[in-house]
């Protein structure tokens, strides 16, 4: 028998943990970043970081448009470990310059959307992630965010063991947090040596144990990273709530695709494809995933609809999610249940 998940006062207390690609960052920046710069996918990253240039100067035939396996391929040849190098400079160069629009984008939404229960993992370099959590920064409940390929915005202090934004001051030493590794396509990945990585591969691990929602946005599992993969799976396979919990892919890939992509990850018929993330349940229940979901699948007594607005200002956004947010300190100091949304 498949555990319900933990349910009190309409609340739903399990994770809803959404995992980021490369085609989330796009669909936050569909006109370029705030200077117009554009965020490349695995497929066209070579083209808009203008590495070729790079290759062409040992007079190296790009033979794959995929990055990817162009990167597998130069780290497994030591005559090519230097351009590497020089690619690996550019990639860091460009996503360290990548600025987040002033009007409000799918990020600043999806963390608004979520609670402090709830996990956000992304595979990103770019920074908009971090930026967008900054400017929402005094709502304080916010999700948890880790990066599971390493970020240009993240800093570290090895000695310490402290992370935070980068050049920010390590509450230790004091010494401004240096740049954390960030994490090149090869074939066998190692996620556990680098305590970084460790620590934020860990915290998605617990999430995944006990989560109740699973959004993948904009990521496809590339077949190189066999590792990210199994690391997933064998944290989701022993939920004891995974029979009951739901996946939810946003994705402009076909939905056959897609199915068979994340095939091992859905139980039955749990799960749901959209093309955006205006069409996604975090998008119609911000704040309140898991328990409209609940709601209506184990208590069959669906929630109204509490669709985020347009807003066309931060400040917009942020006043919309003011009473959620009040319902859940309630909730939190004398333990009133929600019913904001409830029919
Ligand atoms: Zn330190």
């Amino acid at each position: 028998m498949p555990t319900l998940p933990m349910l009190d006062k309409n609340v739903n207390n399990s994770p809803h943990v959404v995992l980021l690609g490369a085609g989330a960052s796009v669909a936050a920046c569909l006109q370029g970043d705030k200077n117009g710069r554009k965020l490349p996918v695995m497929d066209n990253l070579i083209e808009i970081l203008g590495l070729q240039e790079i290759l062409d100067r040992v007079g190296l035939p790009c033979k794959s448009e995929n990055f990817e396996e162009l990167y597998d391929d130069l780290v497994s040849n030591k005559e090519y470990r230097s351009i590497a190098k020089d690619i690996e400079e550019r990639i860091c160069h460009y996503f360290s310059e990548i600025e987040i629009p002033e009007e409000p984008t799918v990020y600043d939404y999806l963390i608004l959307a979520l609670r402090k229960k709830d996990l956000i993992a992304s595979f990103n370099w770019d920074p908009l992630l971090l930026q967008a959590y900054r400017r929402n920064i005094q709502i304080q409940r916010l999700p948890q965010v880790v990066f599971l390929h390493g970020n240009v915005g993240m800093g570290m202090c090895y000695e310490d063991k402290r992370i935070g934004y980068l050049n920010t001051l390590c509450e230790k030493c004091m010494r401004p947090l240096g740049p954390a590794k960030l994490l090149y396509p090869i074939k066998h990945k190692d996620y556990s040596s680098d305590l970084l990585m460790r620590d934020q591969w860990n915290r998605l691990r617990n999430h995944l144990r006990t989560g109740y929602w699973f959004t993948i946005f904009g990521y496809s599992v590339p077949l190189s990273d066999v590792d990210a993969r199994e690391l997933m799976l064998e944290a989701w396979k022993p939920n004891p709530t995974r029979e009951l919990a739901q996946i939810e892919i946003i994705d402009i890939k076909s939905g056959p695709e897609l199915k068979k992509s994340w095939d091992e990850f859905i139980v039955g018929q749990h799960y749901g494809i959209c093309e955006d993330f205006l069409g996604s349940y975090l998008y119609q229940h911000p704040r309140r995933s898991c328990e409209a979901f609940a709601a209506a699948n184990l208590m069959v007594n669906p929630w109204k609809e509490n669709k985020f607005p347009e807003a066309r200002t931060l400040s917009e956004l942020q006043n919309w999610i003011q009473p959620l947010l009040e319902e859940e300190v309630k909730y939190e100091k004398y333990k009133d249940p929600f019913r904001y949304m409830t029919s």
